[in-house]
C-alpha cells in the first residue's frame, strides 16, 4: 500500500485522500492551530491515520542533504522530521507539502512529493533575490553588492 506523508497542509487545506493511508509525525499535530485543522486531524485520526516519530537516522540524513543543497536554513525542525518520515517510507509513500524548501530537499532525496493544494489568497508569495556566492539577500538586483556574485531569485512566503 502507498502511504502519503502529510505536512499540516494537508489538515489545513483539506485533502481527498483515504485516512487510512495518512501518515504523520508530532510536531505536524502541535503545530495545527486553527479549530478546523484540528478537527480534520482528529477526524482522519479515528479513520485509521497514524502518527509516527521520525527515527534519529533518517533525520540524520536529511540534514545532511539538506547542507549541500543549502535548504538546512529554511528547514524548521517539523520539515526536517517529515522529511524524514517520507524518507523511512522512501519508495512506498508520497509527500503532500506545499513548502518549497521541503519540496527541494525532497526531490534531492528522490522522494515523490506532491503539493497539496492552491496557494490560497492570503499566502503571498514574495520574491528575494539571494547571492550565489555569499548568500546575503537583497530586494533586487542582479549581481551582489558585496562579493560580486550573480544573485539568484528566490520566493519567500509571507502570511
Ligand atoms: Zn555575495
Amino acid at each position: 500500500m502507498e502511504y502519503y506523508i502529510a505536512d499540516s497542509a494537508v489538515f489545513i487545506m483539506g485533502s481527498g485522500i483515504e485516512p487510512y493511508r495518512i501518515i504523520t509525525i508530532p510536531s505536524v499535530v502541535n503545530e495545527l492551530k486553527s479549530s478546523e485543522a484540528a478537527m480534520r486531524f482528529d477526524l482522519a485520526r479515528e479513520s485509521g491515520a497514524r502518527v509516527e516519530m521520525p527515527e534519529d537516522s533518517f533525520r540524520e540524513k536529511v540534514m545532511q542533504t539538506a547542507n549541500k543543497t543549502r535548504d538546512c536554513e529554511e528547514l524548521s525542525s517539523t520539515d526536517i522530521d517529515i522529511l524524514a518520515k517520507a524518507l523511512e517510507y522512501k519508495g512506498n509513500s508520497v509527500l503532500l507539502t506545499d513548502d518549497y524548501a521541503v519540496q527541494n530537499v525532497a526531490k534531492v532525496l528522490g522522494l515523490e512529493v506532491k503539493p497539496v493544494a492552491q496557494k490560497k489568497i492570503k499566502d503571498v508569495l514574495v520574491w528575494q533575490k539571494q547571492c550565489t556566492g555569499c548568500r546575503k539577500k537583497f530586494d533586487s538586483g542582479d549581481i551582489c553588492p558585496v562579493c560580486g556574485s550573480p544573485l539568484k531569485k528566490r520566493r519567500k512566503r509571507k502570511i
